[in-house]
């Protein structure tokens, strides 16, 4: 402080990286933001905060900010910085041209779980009330989507159950496919100081992450399993709990549907299912993992924590089904302690699906083709919804291949370095007359637009996010966008251009018309949220003051779904020329593509990816620690450093994708979700190598 000069005054607001939501007070002399304090009062941190946070925002203010638009007639040609005026007039005069040759489903737009829920709110509106089509996704398409068809076919709706404090009630902690004290550090604090007191640990994960052993916790139980055998694991877990006699029938018989429960339970029990037949498919130990089945049925209140190791595979929705009959099984729904709980790992992954993101849902989840829904919406905003479901992003990319998709709008997302098979993006993207990006940085994606529109930074725009514990939180103005305009206020420029009637004078009238029209959100308002520091959604006449702990009465779906997850081998195979299977994952300095901060100081944490090979692998491969490896896939092959650790089990390397360098997309494969298309990232086929260097 003595070197910066003190602060003159400080505005109090939300973390835009990961799910946790930690609130801040963000310091500012003058128009200069001097440091962001963790805020005492914060409902989801109590005034603690990682290095993200409180560290990693000067990307806010780095020199490869655009801060004026650019158009272009084709991605050969320069850019030409034009007037805001000038872009809108552009942008919509090419959106309706295509509309008017093409039809409405040329048309599509992405949102980001970056942006707050207004944003997305109006992206998604656009697309349906301006484009005319439900070709509207969302960057949760790769991350999370499996956990909004898993959990709302079992339990009734998308989102976890339990708020953060709950993990204080726990005595047995499910971690599976997530790292949380790389990935949600402030909420893995807590759920470390409960396992300090005494709770019990069992960690699903191919790696040996921190948490497995660190100081003062050991996990009572690692099960190591092979990557891309979640389902396998959590049914051999499935068939000691029942088949000894250990699952929780009064709970089942009256919270459950009963009949579906008998045939899951006959299912699970197949001697094929137990953890001995199993074992050659997941390689856990079946001791191990009968013991961990049992601390789990036995131990007390059990609560799952899980993140992208369970939905970034082709059986993503199958895990999160099989997770949550685990959860019913042994009866752990609806009360303090327990529950079934995605970590989210961007910060508005919650909000963003919440808002209507998926082409087949508006917001509040509710499917477009409900006749009714449709027709609220239709009211409201004076327009007539298509009432098919639209285009994932993955269609989307197919169908401008064949020629009927023409145009898209990406709002802070850059695609080309986030989904699969970067190939496929490239050409889908080429393939395109009209793409808009509307982003802080010309990302990758960008090298295929026409229209860049510049975007402002959470320190520059109000609004709400909704962390993984469903809390919405205010965003509030810190400074003046560098751009001039917030980026709700792009959208609605936007949506003007084209002819449509917006008139928001700001963004609290966005989440108006939200709690208007979802019934889970009726009782929010920028009013009550500046009041009460935050809200937890459902928040309506049923639960005026917010829902901490979900599915307390009775589930909302009514009775609980059990769910046969039969196990279905990846058809991503290892074999003799990609003997080894590839899984990825974050580092706590770092996040995500790296867009944000490696424009900071943090990159001194972390310069540069690296991939974790087993000893024994490595000294087949004449390879040692610090040596250039090439990494190589069926869809292609990059070029990093190996680090030589036994945190990998032998044939499985590691590595994490904060480095466009790395281009760790290059080698994943096409191969996804079945219910969602999430992409399958976690489990790629490969072969390692000794490399010169790239
Ligand atoms: Fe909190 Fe997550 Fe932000 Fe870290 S990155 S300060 S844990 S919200």
């Amino acid at each position: 402080v003595k070197e910066i000069g003190k602060p003159e005054r400080a505005v109090i607001t939300t973390c835009a990286y990961c799910g946790v939501g930690c609130t801040f007070r963000a310091e500012m002399r003058g128009e200069q933001l001097v440091r962001m304090v963790p805020w005492k009062d914060g409902k989801a941190n109590r005034g603690h905060s990682c290095v993200k946070g409180r560290f990693a925002w000067g990307y806010a203010n780095h020199q490869d900010r655009i801060t004026e638009p650019m158009i272009r007639d084709s991605i050969e040609e320069p850019w030409r910085v034009v007037s805001w005026a000038e872009a809108f007039a552009h942008t919509a005069a090419r959106l309706n041209a295509i509309k008017a040759q093409h039809g409405p489903r040329a048309l599509g737009g992405i949102t980001s779980s970056r942006c707050t829920n207004e944003e997305t709110f109006l992206v998604q509106k656009l697309v349906r009330a301006g484009f005319g089509s439900n070709n509207v996704d969302t960057c949760a398409r790769v991350c999370h989507s499996p956990t909004g068809y898993g959990l709302k076919t079992t339990f009734g709706t998308s989102a976890g159950t339990q708020d953060f404090d709950s993990v204080m009630d726990s005595d047995v902690i499910l971690v599976i496919g997530a790292n949380p004290t790389d990935a949600h550090p402030v909420f893995a604090s807590r759920m470390k100081r409960r396992l300090r007191q005494g709770a019990k640990l069992i960690v699903i994960d191919p790696r040996r992450i921190d948490l497995v052993r660190s100081p003062h916790i050991q996990a009572a139980h690692h099960l190591p399993l092979q990557p891309g055998t979640n389902v396998a694991v959590l049914t051999a877990m499935a068939h000691v709990i029942v088949t000894e006699g250990l699952a929780d029938e009064a709970f089942i018989r009256e919270r459950c549907d009963w009949d579906e429960y008998q045939d899951w339970a006959r299912f699970v029990s197949d001697e094929k299912h137990s953890p001995e037949v199993l074992e050659a498919v997941t390689r856990v130990p079946a001791a191990e993992l009968r013991a961990a089945a049992r601390l789990f049925a036995t131990g007390g209140n059990g609560a799952i924590y899980y993140g992208l190791g369970v939905t970034e595979h082709s059986q993503g929705s199958s895990t999160v089904m099989a997770i949550a009959n685990l959860a019913m099984v042994t009866g752990n729904i609806g009360r303090r302690g327990v529950g079934v709980n995605p970590l989210r790992g961007q910060n508005n992954v919650q909000g963003a699906c919440d808002m209507g993101s998926f082409p087949h849902e508006l917001s509040g989840y509710r499917h477009i083709s409900d006749v009714a829904t449709r027709g609220l919406f239709e009211q409201v905003w004076g327009v007539t919804l298509d009432p098919e479901p639209g285009l994932r992003i993955p269609n989307m990319l197919d169908a401008a291949l064949d020629g009927s998709f023409r145009a898209i709008y990406i709002q802070g997302e850059d695609i080309l370095q986030s989904d699969p098979n970067t190939h496929h993006v490239a050409a889908g993207l080429k393939a395109m007359e009209l793409v808009i990006v509307h982003d802080l940085f010309l990302n990758e994606t960008a090298n295929y637009a026409h229209v860049f529109l510049p975007g402002s930074t959470f320190l520059e725009k109000n609004g709400t996010f909704t962390n993984a514990e469903r809390r919405i939180q205010l965003v509030r103005k810190v400074m003046e966008p560098a751009n001039g305009l917030e980026d709700w206020e792009v959208t609605q420029e936007i949506a003007r251009a084209m002819g449509l009637e917006w008139n928001y004078a700001h963004p609290s009238e966005i989440m108006d018309e939200i709690a208007r029209l979802t019934p889970t959100f009726a009782g929010v308002s920028f009013g009550r949220l500046d009041r009460e520091g935050s809200l937890q959604w459902p928040v309506n006449d049923k639960a005026p003051d917010g829902s901490p702990i979900m599915h307390v009465d009775g589930f909302v779906r009514g009775k609980g779904k059990f769910v046969v997850t039969d196990y279905v081998p990846t058809d991503e195979k290892t074999g003799p020329r990609f003997p080894l299977l590839l899984t990825t994952g974050r580092i706590l300095s770092q996040y995500n593509v790296g867009a944000q901060t490696r424009r900071t100081a943090n990159t001194v944490w972390h310069d540069e990816d690296l991939l974790e090979i087993h000893p024994t692998d490595a000294e087949n491969r004449g390879i040692k620690s610090g040596d250039w490896v090439r990494l190589a896939s069926r869809t292609g092959e990059t070029t990093l450093r190996a680090e030589v650790t036994e945190r990998v089990a032998p044939g499985v390397v590691y590595t994490t994708f904060h480095h466009p360098a790395t281009q760790a997309n290059v080698v994943t494969t096409e191969f996804s979700d079945w219910a969602t298309n999430c992409p399958e990232y976690k489990v790629t086929a490969v072969q390692v190598s000794p490399s010169n260097g790239p």
